[in-house]
């Protein structure tokens, strides 16, 4: 456990797969609303809700990853073991590029270096019931347990069930200030060229006289600019390094300071209560819980989502990347139940009619959860029925049936979120 300082870890070969199948469907879910692969339930359903935000308010966003270097893999940064679970944070370099436009007109195009993250999970049990096949309680009909996640295909009953490990249990983007194969030499590259040709240019502007009678001999003096233009665009190009480390670097790390120390505070604190409790699993599973409440069209309705109705501002959001810190602002336990505010960044973007902002913003964010009942560290799966009707519906993104509109709220044995409001 702890982070790899001298050693660099790649991915085992069936994690850079699964990761590889993840970044390349990730583009495609959030501008076509296809499926993406090896997403955990959470990162799935709010990439769904994500695209459907962005269709009803007519929006079609373009969101492109690109490789900054094929030469080089995703790399293990840390790696974290706890009684459950085992995580892998990865990080490897793209490019994103976004462009929204609606009926065609483009409202909003960025493109930005980047360093993706990934937490990829599994379970260290060894266990992956994927493939055990399971009887459908209501048809009778045989299935395996992967092909009944989203219900039974032949009847549609629904089961609450956890993931099928290893899946990517979170992601998130950091610009990147460094470069990436090449990109430092092409960048130079480029600055020499535009420093010589700007030399040439002046030089030809202040002997324009003579040479327009025909005296040719002042384009001598353009020979000894070419090693100026290229020192001088060297050091240029250094200046812009520097500013470029500290710009993006300072916007990138305002305000989070306060977030460092947050996790070994927290992971304390819970382990003595919870020895099975997981830091990464919490803070996966809080990323996601936010996101899912800010883009759905109504997060009351959401099993997991205990608090008032959100502050409206909240549904201009079209895109959100946690901005990769976590802060710990409180720790409360009581009557078997422990509460947590934490302070979440983010970088968003606000559709305000038809005007695209982008904002840094912080959440502040309160998370609840039992802990008078142990953690089952074994896979489940339940199926899921209106007590009312006997009704079979995905009660996770549902807590009201919808057939009857009897209320399912099965109380969850997992991280709820009580309250998300924008922190000053
Ligand atoms: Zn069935
Ligand atoms: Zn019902």
């Amino acid at each position: 456990m702890g982070y790899s300082l001298f050693k660099i870890i790649h991915l085992k070969d069936n994690f850079k797969r699964q990761f590889k199948a993840f970044v390349g469907t990730l583009g495609s879910a959030v501008s076509r609303g296809d499926k993406i692969t090896f997403a955990d339930n959470d990162i799935t359903y709010a990439l769904k809700l994500q695209h459907d935000r962005l269709s009803e308010k007519g929006f079609a966003m373009e969101y492109e990853l690109t490789d900054r270097d094929t030469e080089r893999d995703a790399i293990v940064g840390s790696e974290w073991k706890d009684t459950r679970y085992e995580s892998y944070v990865c990080n490897e370099q793209y490019n994103v590029r976004r462009k929204i436009t609606k009926n065609g007109k483009k409202l909003f195009a960025d493109k930005k270096r980047s360093i993706l993250y990934t937490t990829i999970t599994d379970v260290i049990s060894g266990v992956h019931p994927d493939d055990e096949t399971v009887t459908c309680p209501n048809c009778g009909s045989v299935s395996t347990i992967a092909q009944i996640q989203g219900g039974c295909p032949y009847c549609g009953t629904q089961y609450k069930m956890d993931d099928l490990f290893p899946k990517i249990t979170s992601y998130y983007f950091l610009e990147d200030v460094g470069m990436a194969g090449n990109e430092g030499k092409k960048g130079m590259a480029a600055f020499i060229v535009i420093t010589i040709l700007a030399l040439f240019a002046i030089d030809i502007v202040y002997n324009f006289g003579k040479l327009s009678s025909g005296d040719l001999g002042p384009l001598l003096t353009l020979i000894p600019l070419l090693p100026l233009g290229a020192i001088l665009g060297y050091f240029i190009y250094s200046i812009y390094l520097i500013v470029r480390l500290i710009a993006v670097g300072s916007s990138q790390s305002s305000g989070k300071w306060g977030t460092i120390g947050s996790r070994s505070k927290f992971e304390q604190r819970m382990k003595a209560i919870s020895p099975l409790f997981s830091y990464e699993y919490f803070a996966s599973k809080a990323i996601s819980l936010i996101k899912t409440s800010v883009f759905s069209p109504n997060e009351q309705e959401l099993l997991f989502y205990k608090g008032a109705a959100l502050d409206p501002v909240f549904k201009d959001i079209i895109d959100m990347n946690y901005g990769g810190a976590l802060g710990l602002a409180g720790f409360k336990e009581e009557n078997g139940r422990v509460t947590v505010a934490t302070d979440a960044f983010f970088d968003v973007l606000h559709a305000q009619g038809d005007r695209i902002v982008p904002k840094k913003e912080k959440y502040r964010a309160i998370f609840q959860r039992r802990v008078d009942i142990p953690i089952d560290p074994n896979f489940s799966m339940t199926k899921i029925q209106c007590p009312s009707c006997g009704g079979s519906f995905n009660a996770v993104q549902n807590k009201m049936c919808p057939f009857c509109g009897t209320a399912y709220d099965i109380e969850s044995q997992d991280w709820v979120l009580l309250s998300l409001k924008k922190a000053k």
